[in-house]
């Protein structure tokens, strides 16, 4: 099984496709980070937890695996929406995730009404599965230390 998958990585800029102006930014993982994730991992949605290393708080977090097309499909994506309003950004700081599921794979949208309707859910799938007894014991795990 490929859960927990914990990893870190710098918050780097993405294409600023307007993730942000839909209220629901996504932290886009340095180059590094998408490299070393295990191949098993699929196009698609997943969810855990997420940790910035200026702040001791364990936030919930969905994160999305995709090709970007950018470079012609070549490399992966890995982006992270935490599940907290910040209203600031968070570029540069070191992000400690724990990933404990998959929700869905990639799909395409009509609008962008279903897209952030799909998003949304996506977001109480997240919050409801972190609820969970056994996904709980992953936010305090010692991955998370103050100072990772
Ligand atoms: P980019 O294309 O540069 O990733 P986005 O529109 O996706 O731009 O916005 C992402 C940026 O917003 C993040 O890198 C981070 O600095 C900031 N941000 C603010 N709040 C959050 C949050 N709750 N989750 C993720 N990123 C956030
Ligand atoms: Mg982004």
């Amino acid at each position: 099984n490929k859960f927990p998958y914990f990893t870190k990585g710098i918050i780097v800029k993405g294409f600023g496709r307007g993730s942000k102006e839909l209220g629901i930014p996504t932290a886009n993982m340095c180059s590094e980070a998408v490299k070393s994730l295990p191949e098993n991992f699929d196009p698609g949605v997943y969810y855990g937890w997420a940790k910035l290393s200026n702040n001791p708080t364990v936030y919930k977090m969905v994160m999305s695996i995709g090709w970007n097309p950018f470079y012609k499909n070549k490399t992966k994506s890995m982006e992270v929406h935490i599940i907290h309003e910040f209203g600031c950004d968070l570029y540069d700081l070191t992000l400690s995730v724990c990933v404990l599921g998959y929700s869905r794979p990639e799909m395409d949208f009509n609008s962008l009404e279903e897209l952030i309707k799909e998003i949304r859910n996506d977001i109480k799938t997240a919050s409801d599965n972190l609820d969970s007894e056994e996904a709980q014991q992953y936010a305090t795990h010692c991955f998370f230390t103050p100072d990772s």
